[in-house]
């Protein structure tokens, strides 16, 4: 933030993801119909052997007592003695856990998912002095996530084929969609999710068309319809989400009527977390072709905040699920900006988008959830959502146009409230998580 430029109260919480040379996107496009090098994960199902999946399960403990006994140095050395202890110092504790008997056994895995569990630690606590997550915690062996990360020490990648650390036979990966021409991966996390599928993400590098695109489309989330565009379109659920979403709601019931730790409670416990999986992969699978799409098309994409919306909670599954679906939203969206140089605009909500006639201005009466569309003044007819959708494009444009805190005065700027600031931030091609 600028000091001094705004003088009004801040708002909540807006990111601005504008490329720096969004400025420019009115000069001739062959200027800048450039490519851009990033980096990119892919990922694929694999089928390990029975040795491998024997390996793999014992790196996965490994690594989480790493991280936990290294978390506990570190939180330790911080609350008794006021000691900083950083990557360097718990590589240090690691070398020297290895050659003590207890704990030999740590040799019998590769090295490296262990050095990498300690820099995830690393980052974990910077992210902590960062302000922007909480205190790192233990890693659970019901509830973490089971994987394990190397780099290129620490696997062989040949003629398309990836041999892992301590194995001797290639992964039997499904190459469900080719991997860019040429990659070599410089990175690859295997992991295995609750429904005990074995994944391997490749990170590789790719080479991303920047053509600029024309179009602008602001977005609003809804539960009726997943999302509403400015454009007028409504954009539902996957198909078989509803059925899914009922299947998991009995498979819950189930295992909630079962022993905790018995075997039957185990098996209806792997139902469900089948059931979540087939949810989530159909609701990636979704997400993804539609952002895709939405970059293609268009230059800036404006989306809400939803943090202020979910002050009012509604703990209905129904409810979870898609708030889910709209995080994920958010995050292919900010990566697939960065890669096509787009700019995302993050605007926070605080104005009645959807009763703010977009035609006029005015402000209609707060109307009741079930009113799908309503008349103005004006005589102008708006589905409540799409009305919704188009504020939220004309408030992001403004943040565009005008910069943090100026923007044309609307009726609800007489709240006194800032309704935009602008953290204009270059969206780097970050890693997606896929
Ligand atoms: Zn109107």
């Amino acid at each position: 933030m600028g000091q001094g430029r705004e003088t009004r109260p801040q708002p909540r919480r807006i990111g601005v993801y504008a490329r720096v040379t969004a400025r420019f996107i009115n000069k001739p496009a062959r200027l800048w119909a450039v490519s851009r090098a990033v980096k990119r994960a892919f990922k694929y199902r694999f089928y390990p052997s029975p040795a491998q999946a024997a390996e793999l399960a014992r790196t996965f403990g490994c690594v989480r007592l790493v991280y936990n006994m290294a978390l506990q140095a570190r939180t330790e050395a911080w609350t008794l003695r006021e000691e900083r202890v950083g990557y360097n110092a718990t590589s240090a504790m690691l070398t020297a856990w290895k050659q003590t008997d207890d704990l030999a056994f740590l040799n019998e895995v590769s090295s490296v998912p262990l050095q990498q569990a300690l820099r995830h630690l690393q980052a974990a606590f910077t992210n902590f002095w960062a302000k922007s997550a909480k205190y790192p915690t233990f890693k659970s062996k019901k509830r973490s996530r089971r994987s394990a990360e190397y780099t290129t020490s620490a696997f062989r990648w040949r003629d398309g084929r990836l041999t892992l650390a301590k194995m001797a036979e290639p992964l039997d990966i499904v190459w469900s969609r080719p991997l860019p021409e040429g990659a070599s991966p410089s990175t690859v996390t295997v992991s295995q999710d609750a429904a005990g599928r074995w994944f391997v993400s490749l990170l590789c590098d790719d080479v991303i068309d920047q053509t600029p695109a024309t179009g602008a489309v602001g977005i609003d989330a809804g539960l009726d319809s997943l999302l509403t565009l400015s454009t007028g379109e409504k954009i539902t659920n996957p198909r078989h989400e509803r059925a899914d979403r009922a299947r998991l709601a009995r498979a819950q019931r189930n295992l909630a009527r079962k022993e905790q730790g018995s075997v039957n409670w185990a098996k209806a416990r792997l139902q469900v977390a089948r059931v979540h999986a087939r949810i989530t992969d159909r609701r990636r699978d979704h997400l993804n072709k539609l952002t895709t799409r939405l970059v293609r098309e268009n230059q800036t994409i404006v989306i809400e905040d939803l943090t202020v919306r979910n002050m009012v909670t509604n703990h209905s599954l129904a409810r979870a699920i898609s708030d889910a679906a709209w995080r994920q939203l958010r995050t292919m969206l900010e990566y697939k900006a960065g890669w096509h140089g787009r700019n995302l605009v993050v605007v926070d909500r605080w104005f009645p988008s959807s009763r703010l006639c977009s035609v006029c201005g005015a402000l209609a009466e707060p109307m009741p959830l079930h009113m799908r569309s309503w008349t103005c003044r004006c005589g102008q007819t708006h589905d409540r959502d799409v009305n919704a959708a188009r504020n939220i494009l004309a408030e992001g444009l403004s943040v565009i146009a005008c910069g943090g805190g100026v923007r044309p005065q609307r009726e609800s700027s007489r709240t006194g409230q800032s309704s935009v600031k602008q953290e204009t931030q270059r969206a780097t091609a970050g890693t997606p998580r896929l």
